[in-house]
């Protein structure tokens, strides 16, 4: 056996990232860096690589990865940089390498976190949209390749605590699941006058009240479009029915998600919300470790609130189950057109509340296929961003 684990983590210079690197900081008797991956931030990766001593470290394009190599080569620091997609795919199966974690954001994230799966390893999935993007893919690659998908939403690592271990094979309704019930905080935007949401700023979409995170899901969490995504994300992960899968409004983030059995029993995961404890979870599944995070002062928790979803509010998460009940290559393009105009609202180039309005739109405009294979949805993606291009262009204003 081997004596330390090898993990990639491919978007380390990013929020879940930096997290991951901070735990297994703390266990460098257990686990090994082999490889280290970013878009384009190569001072960030430098430093990375300094700290932990990849084998591999990964830009997104070759002149980023060419200044890599010249700033670690005076660093006398023998790393193999690789370019590109077919780099982040290699990575993600090299044989040296047990765990995967799957933290780019978006799309881009996807042939990679698919490779992981592909190869077998332990696949700790934050990219969320890679799953709904390609979820029988996945289910695929877990049942055929033997790979192990753990979750890192903290929703989904809470429901997976919550779960017998035997869920999998067993199935939800032999293991007397009722439903799943994920917890959401409602965002920054859950209290403010509809009437105003037209002005959000992208300053105040990404000042979540619990989470730190990267721009892009924190828009997500400000629509709701998160939860959206993380309704899909569950039903592929835990084989669940739309209809057994809840959004439970949860404001202080305490409660990371729940699971109700048939005897009315409810089982929660509680927590600091800290990235960092379902990291570890996964990493050390299924043992546990230290992570870093503050424990819960039960003392000093003074109330934990619970509300329906507002739809009327956040019309994105109407969208997503819509999108869910739809299925084929619908999820893909619900979540392209997220991207596309989650960045235009980050370019400040649309309006807020036009986020789910593209959306809409742009799953109105593009036929889905019942047919999920990666050529389907890759065409599919490449057409919804194509429509909400447009859309946006349309909508444009100086916001
Ligand atoms: P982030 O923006 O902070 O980091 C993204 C990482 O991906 C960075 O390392 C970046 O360099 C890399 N990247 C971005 N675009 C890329 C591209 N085109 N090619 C290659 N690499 C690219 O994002 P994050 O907040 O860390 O989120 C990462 C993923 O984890 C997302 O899918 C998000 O939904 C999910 N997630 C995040 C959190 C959180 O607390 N941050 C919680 C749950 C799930
Ligand atoms: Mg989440």
């Amino acid at each position: 056996m081997k004596a330390r684990a090898g993990v990639a983590i491919l978007g380390s210079t990013g929020s879940i990232g930096i997290s991951t690197l901070d735990v297994l900081r703390r266990h460098a008797d257990r686990f090994r860096v082999v490889a280290l991956t970013a878009h384009r931030d190569v001072e960030v990766l430098l430093e990375q690589c300094l700290a932990f001593e990849p084998d591999y470290a990964v830009m997104a394009d070759e002149t980023a990865a060419e200044r890599l190599r010249d700033r670690l080569r005076a660093a006398d620091r023998p790393v193999e940089v690789l370019a590109g997609a077919a780099g982040l795919e290699r990575v993600a199966a090299l044989p040296e390498v047990d765990q995967v974690m799957a933290a780019i954001v978006g799309a881009a994230g996807l042939l990679p976190t698919l490779a992981a799966a592909r190869a077998g390893k332990r696949l700790l999935l934050a990219n969320k949209e890679a799953l709904v993007m390609a979820g029988p893919l996945f289910v695929a690659a877990v049942r055929d390749r033997g790979a192990e998908l753990l979750p890192i939403d903290s929703e989904h690592n809470a429901v997976f605590q919550c779960l017998p271990p035997d869920f999998a094979s067993a199935g939800l309704e032999s293991c007397g699941v009722r439903r799943i019930l994920l917890t959401g905080s409602g965002g920054p935007f859950r209290a403010t006058p509809l009437n105003q949401l037209a002005e959000a700023t992208p300053e105040q979409a990404c000042a979540h009240p619990n989470w730190r995170m990267g721009r892009k899901i924190s828009v997500d969490s400000a629509t709701m479009m998160n939860k959206g995504l993380e309704v899909i994300e569950a039903h592929w992960l835990f084989d669940a029915l739309p209809e057994q899968i809840e959004v439970v409004v949860h404001p202080q983030s305490v409660i990371h998600s729940m699971v109700e059995y048939r005897d009315g029993s409810v089982l929660a995961q509680l927590g600091c919300p800290d990235m960092r404890t379902p990291i570890a979870h996964a990493l050390a599944w299924p043992g546990r470790m230290d992570s870093g995070v503050a424990f819960l002062d039960f003392a000093r928790l003074a109330t934990l609130e619970f509300q329906p979803p507002d739809f009327a509010r956040f019309p994105a998460l109407r969208l997503a189950f819509a999108a869910l009940a739809a299925g084929g290559t619908a999820p893909a393009i619900l979540n392209a057109a997220n991207e596309v105009a989650v960045q235009a609202f980050l370019d400040r180039r649309i309006r807020f509340t036009a986020i789910p309005a593209v959306v809409e739109r742009t799953l109105e405009q593009v036929a889905g296929r019942a047919a999920v294979t990666l050529a389907t949805i890759l065409d599919d993606d490449a057409r919804a961003r194509a429509a909400a291009g447009e859309r946006v262009a349309a909508l444009a204003v100086e916001v």
